[in-house]
């Protein structure tokens, strides 16, 4: 008894008496609030350091709706009807999973997420930051990838491996994940005749679906590509992935304007009224639409919740220019700052990029290309000159673009 006393913790040097616990290490000792601490050290680092801890310590952090909108802003330009709706269905899809069962048979279905929006309009963008606000894995795939079993491409289940390697194989954690599967309607059923040839890349893609999204068991091939008998499999359960769809969905707009005059609503509108509508036909989106456009009605049960994205006009591109946390602009700026080069550029340039980007119709994702045009010669110069600042005028940024290839590619 008299050599207790002497024992304490060796990471804070309290003595046995003033702790609950006291660990025995070889040489020495630790106490339970220093295992605590250290706890969150590690925590914090794995974090800074984005390393996915291999056991199941993953905690997903679910806000508020309100909130994850909030945090949605800060990387998303517009789009409120979309991120608000993804908000809600993300907090009720972890909410359902984190809920302790009541004892009652009420059970909460899945809500997993289809979204319809032009290319370049941030249905990925908006998926992505998702998983980045819940610190889950997280992984995109394309649809157009996959056929129906027993043919060349790739199965569904492969999907899984990708989420599975984004998290070093961590089964729990994988289990927890987000899918986001782009151009989803692509795999649209092509015409309505079956019986001519058989659709291995359409529906057959779209029944293969099926039970994934819903939640089943699913024996998935670690290292991708087709299942063969020899592979070892890893099993995973999809009942708490979240799978998020998006696709653009090129000649829905008919499909809807068709609907909606059919459906006689139209008439006694105002003019402007009328002509935001059919700018925007998006906005109108049903499942029935999604149905004549060629997606089977037991995957559209599956994907309960229908969100569309509006085209960017040119007052939202301009703020995707500068405005989210890891704008382009601000991305370019700190490139040069790395070099210790200020960069400026003048507001009428930000206009001249915009322009080019509506005229070239491929959403925000030319403006990269468009900075990369009106930059690259200074970036291939500058680094190891002695110059201090770079200024960015009207003239230089319409040289540039004229002479570099981009110029050439515009859409008629
Ligand atoms: P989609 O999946 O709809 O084809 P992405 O999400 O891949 O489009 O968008 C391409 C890029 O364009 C993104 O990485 C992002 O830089 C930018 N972008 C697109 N839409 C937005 C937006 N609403 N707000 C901020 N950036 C956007």
């Amino acid at each position: 008894m008299a050599k207790q006393t002497h024992l304490h913790c060796s990471f804070c040097g309290r003595s046995r008496a003033e702790v609950k616990i006291l660990i025995a290490g070889q040489e020495a000792h630790i106490c339970e609030s220093c295992i605590e601490h250290a706890q969150e050290i590690i925590a914090q680092e794995l974090k800074d350091n984005n390393i996915q801890p291999t056991t199941n310590t993953t905690k997903i952090s679910v806000k508020k709706p309100i909130e994850i909108k909030k945090f949605l802003d800060e990387y998303v330009i517009g789009q409120d009807e979309a991120k608000k709706v993804l908000s809600v269905a993300v907090y009720n899809h972890y909410k359902r999973i984190t809920q302790k069962t009541q004892g009652d048979d009420i059970e909460i279905d899945k809500s997993n997420i289809i979204m319809i929006g032009e290319t370049g309009t941030g249905k990925t963008l908006l998926a992505k930051t998702i998983a980045k606000m819940l610190n889950v894995p997280f992984a995109i795939v394309d649809a157009t990838v996959f056929t129906e079993a027993g043919y060349v491409g790739e199965d569904v289940e492969s999907m899984l491996t990708r989420l599975l390697q984004n998290c070093n194989y961590d089964v729990n954690a994988a289990e927890k994940g987000i899918v986001y599967v782009d151009e989803i309607d692509k795999i649209a059923r092509k015409g309505d005749n079956p019986s001519i040839t058989r659709d291995v890349s359409g529906e057959g893609v779209q029944q293969g679906l099926l039970k994934m999204l819903e939640g089943t068991e699913v024996l998935v091939p670690p290292q991708g590509g087709r299942k063969h008998p020899e592979q070892k499999m890893i099993k995973i359960d999809t009942k708490n992935i979240l799978f998020i769809c998006g696709g653009a969905f090129d000649g829905i707009d008919k499909i809807i304007a068709r609907r909606i005059n059919t459906n006689a609503i139209g008439f006694n509108v105002n003019k402007t009224d009328q002509e935001n509508k059919r700018n925007n036909l998006l906005q109108f989106v049903s499942a029935q639409d999604l149905k004549s456009f060629g997606l089977i009605p037991e995957l559209l049960g599956r994907l309960p919740v229908l969100t569309h994205l509006d085209p960017l006009d040119k007052s939202t591109l301009r703020n995707i220019l500068t405005e989210p946390k890891n704008a382009l602009i601000k991305q370019y700026k700190r490139l040069f700052e790395l070099e210790n080069i200020i960069l400026t550029i003048d507001d009428d340039v930000y206009d001249f990029m915009v322009t080019k980007a509506l005229e070239y119709k491929l959403g925000a994702r030319a403006l990269r290309s468009i900075c990369e045009s009106i930059l690259t010669d200074a970036m291939f110069e500058l680094p190891g000159s002695r110059q201090k600042e770079f200024h960015v005028d009207l003239a230089y940024a319409e040289k540039m673009f004229n002479k570099s290839k981009l110029s050439l590619l515009k859409v008629a």
